[in-house]
């Protein structure tokens, strides 16, 4: 699945591939490739290859692999115990991060957020969450998303291109970063921006990598949640693949007149067919399910609607995740009231459902897809703003 390496012709401009997207005008071109290869686009294979044509060992592929996905350096010149004249070299030839941080937002509850511009000048968000023991990631697939969720602010302007290999392998790094030296990533959820399922190719690439023990960043698949919005023929690709992946199915509504006005995708698909490719992936890989549902106040947080919910998810091995709404500001969206919540709770406990409310965590940070990316998308320079600490309401 992964695009031919571009290792042995660093200095070429990277072919041009026809995207996997689900709508045709998805771009997997990356519009400005300075000369220079980015170093994360290029598979541990390509890596070997390049260093071995310029009469290298191949054992520097891994040593490089390793400093850059487990010993968290951030520059060439950093791994220390590579020939001085290799370093040169790879610093001569490759950009070993390409991204520039337009703001870095801390929240009280331990959230980091990061807003990152890419080379084009399209910007994406990543997030860190410290839960426990815990430190989970979520990370964005492509830049904006097409799938024109009403109420999610990530989509609001369709979407500009897939994210390449190196783009979301940058996220995890630059997250990783952020931690101490005593903390570890634990879980990566691909919940930021996009449609993770419309750019699976590029996502696997990069997950492999995630999860390789040796050279990768060592996160067991099983702690790897792919979150989609429910696309059957990828959903069946993705059964396919090596990993029995973490699979979270973005529901929202338990039948399709309901779904169709939340998640307008939903009209060519179907809540049918994404349940049956749901099982699919269930009876190939044994990877318990997971549903989620946005609970928004008045449009599908009705007793019926929970209801309706149990006869849909009563006779399979599945979790539901019910996540409050976060508000984006200027849709008309709202958090559901309390009252809606315990009863809806109460029903589908009551149904036998294996149910989760989630509690939000960063709503001061506009941790929510897309929220921070929209906030700031007027301003004309690059500003970091630090690790300043934001309070705010919730
Ligand atoms: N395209 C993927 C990933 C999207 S983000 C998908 O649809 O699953 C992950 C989840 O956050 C999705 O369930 C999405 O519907 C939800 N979400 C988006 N905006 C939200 C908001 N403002 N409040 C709460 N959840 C939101």
């Amino acid at each position: 699945m992964s695009e031919p390496s571009q290792g042995n012709r660093p200095n070429s401009v990277p072919p041009i591939v026809a995207g996997p997207g689900l709508s045709s005008g998805v771009s997997n071109a990356v519009p400005v490739e300075p000369e220079r290869s980015h170093l994360l686009d290029m598979s541990s294979e390509g890596l070997t290859d390049w260093l071995v044509e310029r009469g290298w060992p191949k054992f520097r592929s891994a040593q490089i692999q390793r400093w850059i996905y487990q010993r968290r350096a951030k520059r060439f010149e950093d791994m220390t115990d590579l020939p001085k004249d290799l370093r040169k070299q790879l610093d001569t030839h490759f950009d070993l991060f390409r991204t520039t941080l337009v703001a870095h937002q801390q929240a009280g509850d331990g959230t980091e957020k990061l807003l990152l511009q890419l080379a084009d000048g399209g910007r994406i968000e990543c997030v860190l969450l410290r839960d426990g023991p815990r430190r989970s990631i979520c990370v964005s697939s492509q830049v904006g998303c097409a799938m024109g969720c009403v109420f999610c602010a990530s989509g609001l302007d369709g979407v500009e291109r897939n994210l390449t290999r190196g783009e979301i392998l940058e996220q995890m790094l630059k997250l990783q970063h952020l931690l101490e030296v005593d903390e570890r990533l634990s879980h990566i959820v691909m919940m930021g921006m996009g449609e993770p399922l419309a750019n699976l190719p590029r996502v696997l690439d990069a997950l492999s990598v995630a999860k390789d023990p040796d050279l990768g960043l060592g996160i067991s698949p099983r702690r790897i949640t792919i979150s989609t919005v429910g696309l059957p023929p990828a959903i069946d690709k993705l059964a396919a693949s090596d990993a029995p992946y973490h699979l979270a199915i973005s529901l929202h509504a338990p039948n399709d007149p309901l779904r169709n006005r939340l998640v307008p995708v939903n009209k060519s698909i179907g809540i049918r067919a994404i349940i049956e490719a749901a099982d699919r992936y269930f009876a190939k890989t044994k990877r318990r399910l997971t549903f989620e549902y946005v609970l928004l106040g008045d449009l599908n947080d009705s007793p019926a609607c929970a209801q309706e919910l149990v006869q849909l998810l009563r006779h399979r091995t599945a979790m539901l995740n019910v996540i409050p709404y976060n508000p984006v500001p200027g849709l008309p969206y709202q958090t559901p009231s309390s009252t809606a919540v315990h009863q809806f709770r109460k029903i589908l406990l009551d149904g036998g459902i294996n149910v989760m409310f989630r509690q939000r965590k960063g709503d001061e940070i506009q941790a929510a897809c897309g929220q921070l990316r929209r906030l700031r998308e007027r301003e004309p320079q690059i500003v970091s703003i630090g690790n300043s600490s934001v309070t705010g309401a919730n």
